[in-house]
């Protein structure tokens, strides 16, 4: 089965259109990245940059530089940006009644900022209370992934992350923390190594009910 879902992607666009939560993107630049013709004006474009910077591409181990970057950005780094490569959620119905609130936590969050195009690496934790549907666990991490994937600002990201969950779940019932170090702050200004931030994202009964809001917010801040 395929694991991507491109007509659930262009859905989830439409929500974060919709939302103001989309990514500032050139969307027909985007669907040229299947094209191999638009890859070689890409390594081109890119090769030309860093001579201008005053690298040498004639020397062997710099030679396939601009090849290996644009492979790794369009691949890779920023995948989440092409709504084609969108996660397939298997879902079902909730059958055995599970109410109870369902914690996925240590997720990994490996994203990219978008200001200066530096790693922003922690863990994210999501909640949520199912209704009539639940979905393979692992469906959270490919979303998380998913957003992840792209240039970003934290903000934006967690928001992203949320409103899809609760579209796909059916339920407002979502929380989501991301704890991460921003390797901007790493390594430039203040370069300060040890600051994690926290943001955290709560809807429905987690925001309404004092004793999950709580927990849930003790529960972010050791992940
Ligand atoms: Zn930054």
């Amino acid at each position: 089965m395929n694991s991507k879902d491109y007509e659930l992607g262009k859905k989830i666009q439409q929500l974060l259109i919709k939302s103001n939560l989309e990514n500032p993107i050139i969307e027909s630049n985007i669907a040229k990245w299947q094209d191999s013709g638009y890859l070689q004006e890409l390594n081109t474009k890119f090769a030309d940059f860093l001579q201008t910077l005053g690298l040498n591409l004639s020397n062997d181990s710099l030679m396939k530089t601009p090849d290996r970057v644009v492979k790794f950005w369009v691949n890779e780094l920023f995948y989440g940006l092409d709504y084609k490569n969108f996660p397939r959620i298997s879902a079902q119905k909730n059958s055995f009644n599970y109410t109870s609130p369902l914690i996925s936590s240590g997720i990994t969050v490996n994203s990219t900022c978008e200001h200066h195009l530096v790693s922003i690496c922690g863990k994210a934790i999501v909640a949520y209370i199912p209704s009539n549907k639940i979905v393979g666990l692992s469906k959270i991490n490919r979303i998380v992934d998913f957003f992840a994937k792209r240039p970003q600002v934290q903000e934006r990201m967690i928001r992203q992350v949320f409103v899809t969950l609760q579209d796909v779940l059916e339920t407002q019932d979502v929380a989501v923390g991301i704890n991460a170090i921003h390797n901007c702050i790493v390594l430039r200004g203040v370069k300060d190594s040890a600051t994690e931030n926290l943001t955290l994202e709560l809807g429905g009964k987690f925001l309404d009910d004092d004793v999950l809001k709580d927990n849930f917010y003790q529960a972010s801040l050791s992940i």
